[in-house]
């Protein structure tokens, strides 16, 4: 058993104060261990935000009862064929939730400064995405089929009635602008700490 810390495909990312790990127990020489199989959080450690963790250990769960019966035969090319498996099948997610707290963190540091630039075409239409299903129930759709990881972005998206959807309310709203509210992260933080430091009874406050 070779050393997992050592070879491997381990990816951790912090965005906007929130931990993503990916654990992939294989790397381009082949597995790095075998009898050892990852599910749930062991493999794709996502923060709660979007609520994928539990889908995404039912999905490795439900392959790995499939496949367990030839794991025993074949252990290394069966723990090559679940690392494949998860590149394909999970990793798109573990992006997509890496993506969206980047995009968050990069908001919430300043909103101020992204609010006084004017939006791109694309940045418009990317807001409007989330906007708009408010108002058309095509679209709330196609945004819970993401949510509920049933096909990516790009698919749910990419449809010719999505897309003319979403043409005619950006059309029905020609003032629309992404809006950002809410105060700056430093602001936000000072606010938090003068409270917890007023709160807290018989806690001298902190430095
Ligand atoms: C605050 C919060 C909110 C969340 N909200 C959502 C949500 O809305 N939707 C969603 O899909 N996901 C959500 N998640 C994520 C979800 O809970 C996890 O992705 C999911 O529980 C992962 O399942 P798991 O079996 O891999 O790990 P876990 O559920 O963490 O199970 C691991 C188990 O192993 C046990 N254990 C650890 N070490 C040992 C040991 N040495 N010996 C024996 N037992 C051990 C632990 O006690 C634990 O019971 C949330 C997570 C958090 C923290």
């Amino acid at each position: 058993m070779a050393g997992p810390a050592a070879r491997g495909d381990l990816g951790g990312a912090r965005d906007g104060g929130l931990d993503n790990r990916w654990t992939g127990l294989a790397d381009a020489s082949g597995p790095v261990v075998t009898g050892l199989v990852g599910i749930g959080d062991a493999v794709t450690y996502t923060n709660p935000t979007m609520g994928q963790g539990v889908a995404l250990a039912l999905r490795a769960a439900q392959w790995v009862a499939r496949q367990a019966g030839t794991a025993g035969d074949e252990p290394a090319s069966f723990a090559a064929d679940y690392h494949r498996w998860t590149e394909q099948a999970l990793r798109p997610w573990f992006d997509i939730q890496v993506a969206m707290d980047r995009a968050n963190e990069a908001q919430l540091r300043n909103p101020a400064r992204a609010s006084a630039q004017p939006p791109t075409a694309v940045a418009r239409e990317k807001a409007a995405l989330s906007a708009c299903t408010w108002d058309d129930p095509v679209m709330m759709r196609a945004r819970a089929r993401i949510r509920h990881l049933v096909l990516p972005a790009d698919q749910a998206y990419g449809t010719e009635e999505v897309r003319a959807r979403l043409a005619c309310w950006l059309a029905d709203h020609p003032d629309f602008t992404p809006g950002f509210d809410g105060p700056a992260r430093e602001e936000w933080e000072s606010a938090v700490r003068r409270t917890e430091t007023a709160t807290v009874p018989g806690r001298a406050p902190s430095r």
